[in-house]
């Protein structure tokens, strides 16, 4: 359930929003709008502290109605000298609903074009890290639903100004106590500008013990004194993790035109890097992003695995890149999926079922009766509805993130060497001819990474080993719809045992496509009329009445292939990461998410190299980072 909000009477459009819960009003009685600026802007030297800065990272404990995320995005919009980048970073144990949110701004006018954007993007608001992403991805929030705490303990960036809001101390005292702060302060570097409006005693006194001097300043009526301040504790702080240093945008080649390179250049190249992408063949999205059209669902499990967390976050990312770059129904189409729970019911996580209902069916519910038979499914299956899904052509998405602009594409260059040479990487091709130089060389070319990834003993680098990736062979069968056929086929994609999406408009008609085969350590891409059979078996199981539709097709010899390679790593999760060479990173291995991970490991690449926020948790990130199970057997060889 969303958090419970009473309104009260305060003669305004919308109403004093009040907390049952911790029985205090959300905002101060002469509304927050004054509070958001002259509080924290203000007290924390903003906007004039951001003013030309590559990146701007912000804080805040209690992210409530998000009055001062609006109010901050307002004053980076209008400022001519705003920093490219904007990261706030808020934590909230008890969210509230978007409409809510939306219904605080009501109040002020200013903000609600900002509140409705704020709004469209507050849905599925489960514990965990949620990235919300606004103006092409210049302005990034990352909510954090939870105990503030425990996530600010898992966090390894530097903010540059911490907002500390919530309810009074009174009323809410965990949220200022010194374990908060003791979790804040890892967060600030020396320097950090802190800002809140409660000038309690113990607020003073544990913030002092953390490191923070404050002072108390003139307040916003009708408080008397607000409480500003820095972090700069008389001791060398001792951090768990070494905090990375930000880096500058530089020159950066990625191998590979693919889902993973394209979308490694646009996140650097929207953070001021200049990008060229090199890909063997004379087109991008010639490899497994080849694919006609992919699906995008998310992943569950009873445990809410590592693998179903991952593909949520990775859901959210390709979603907000498709609304903003993709032309909806013939690029994409958020339709929503049917996953037919082929082998056995999939169990969801048992509080899905009781207080994160509401939540959690913004992401998977139960299949209804409706959409079952909409399958030509009979009412018992055991079936989920997948809400947040769709299908998207890979090709599309590839072409928008090259059109980012600071990214070139080059076409025909095959790399086959990568040499370093003072600060930069040189990449040659067999003919020892350089394609391309840079400070940084990101591996994206799919399997061939496996072999770009070893690089030779020099008199500058050590040997390094080659990555773990293993080639996955799949073949996908298609056919435009015969006429008559679309009222037989499911009105939105289906899967769960290969999948099949029904309607995907193409140059001559509307086509569907099932699939996929699957064959491990084949780096073929050769069809195969075996593999057709196969796919045919998958749909007999998967929706046998559609199956029945789709035979004569089969049988006539109107269905096409396509063919590609996957790769995957042994944890078939992507590699994402440093290698052990300098500047030399890798975003590989989507397996068979590549349209659910790409976007968003490419913002985690971009996030690690400028020691920004990440935009999942730090655990689930660090599962990603490269894996070196050949390390032994190449250091033999
Ligand atoms: C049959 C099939 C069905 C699939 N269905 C889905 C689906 O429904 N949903 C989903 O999310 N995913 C699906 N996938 C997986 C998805 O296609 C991949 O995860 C994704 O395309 C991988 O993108 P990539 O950029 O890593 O690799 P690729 O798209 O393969 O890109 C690698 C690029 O590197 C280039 N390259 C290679 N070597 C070199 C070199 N030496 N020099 C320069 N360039 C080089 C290649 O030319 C290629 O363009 C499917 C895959 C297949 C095969």
């Amino acid at each position: 359930m969303p958090e419970r909000i009473e309104w009260l009477d305060d003669g305004t459009a919308g109403g004093s929003p009040y907390s049952p819960r911790f029985g205090d009003r959300y905002r101060s009685e002469l509304g927050g709008l004054d509070q958001a600026r002259e509080v924290f802007l203000k007290g924390c030297g903003l906007p004039a502290a951001w003013a030309r800065q590559p990146q701007w990272c912000i804080l805040e404990t209690g992210f409530g109605l998000g009055l001062n995320f609006l109010v901050t995005w307002q004053a980076w919009k209008a400022d001519p000298l705003r920093p490219r980048l904007l990261h706030f970073v808020s934590t909230e144990a008890f969210p509230a609903s978007a409409e809510d949110v939306l219904r605080s701004a009501q109040t002020h006018p200013e903000l609600l074009a900002l509140a409705q954007e704020l709004q469209r993007q507050l849905w599925g608001l489960l514990p965990g890290f949620h990235r919300l992403a606004f103006e092409g991805g210049q302005v990034l929030l990352t909510l954090c639903i939870g105990d503030a705490k425990a996530i600010l303990r898992e966090q390894s960036f530097e903010a540059d100004s911490v907002y500390l809001d919530g309810f009074s101390p009174q009323r809410n005292p965990d949220i200022w106590d010194l374990h908060t702060f003791k979790a804040v302060a890892r967060c600030c570097r020396r320097g950090t500008r802190v800002a809140t409006w409660t000038v309690a005693r113990s607020v003073r006194d544990a913030l002092a013990q953390c490191g923070f001097v404050m002072k108390k300043v003139p307040g916003t009526p009708p408080k008397r004194d607000n409480l500003q301040g820095i972090f700069h504790p008389a001791w060398e702080p001792k951090k768990k993790r070494a905090s990375p240093l930000r880096r500058p945008a530089a020159r950066c080649v990625v191998i590979g035109a693919g889902l993973a390179g394209t979308a490694v250049a646009a996140s650097l190249a929207r953070r001021g890097w200049q990008v060229v992408v090199l890909d063997a063949a004379a087109a991008p999205a010639t490899g497994a992003s080849g694919l006609p059209a992919g699906m995008l669902a998310p992943h569950v499990s009873p445990d809410d695995s590592l693998l179903s967390r991952l593909s949520r976050s990775g859901i959210r990312a390709t979603l907000q890149q498709a609304d903003a770059l993709l032309q909806s129904g013939s690029d994409w189409c958020p339709t929503g999926v049917l996953e037919h729970c082929v082998e056995h019911a999939r169990m969801l996580p048992a509080a899905w079922q009781q207080n994160l209902a509401e939540a959690a069916g913004d992401w998977t519910r139960p299949a209804t009766a409706e959409q079952l038979a909409q399958g030509g499914l009979p009412p018992e299956t055991p079936a989920l509805w997948h809400v947040q899904a769709g299908w998207i052509k890979p090709a599309a998405l590839v072409q928008a993130w090259l059109a980012t602009p600071g990214v070139e594409w080059r076409g025909h260059a095959t790399v086959s060497q990568l040499v370093r040479q003072g600060d930069s990487w040189q990449v040659l091709d067999a003919a020892g001819q350089e394609l391309a130089s840079a400070e940084l060389v990101v591996l994206a070319a799919g399997y061939a990474s496996r072999a770009l990834s070893k690089i030779e003993a020099s008199a500058e680098l050590q040997t390094s080993p080659m990555l773990d990736l293993q080639a996955l062979r799949g073949q996908a069968s298609w056919a435009l719809q015969e006429p008559g056929i679309a009222s037989a086929l499911p009105p939105f994609p289906v899967n769960g045992h290969g999948s099949l999406i029904p309607a995907l408009p193409l140059a001559d008609g509307l086509a569907w496509i099932t699939g996929s085969s699957f064959e491990r350590d084949n780096a073929s891409t050769e069809t195969r009329p075996e593999d057709e059979q196969h796919n045919f078996s998958k749909l007999q199981t998967l929706l046998p009445a559609v199956a029945r539709q789709l035979a004569a097709q089969f049988k006539g010899g109107t269905v096409k292939a396509w063919a590609g390679v996957r790769c995957a790593t042994p944890s078939r999760l992507p590699a994402l990461g440093p290698l052990e060479q300098p500047d030399l990173w890798v975003c590989s291995g989507m397996g068979s998410r590549g349209l659910t991970l790409a976007a968003l490991c490419a913002e985690l690449l971009a996030a690690r190299l400028h020691a920004e926020p990440l935009p999942l948790e730090q655990r689930l990130a660090d599962a990603l980072l490269p894996q070196y199970a050949a390390l032994t057997q190449a250091l033999v060889a």
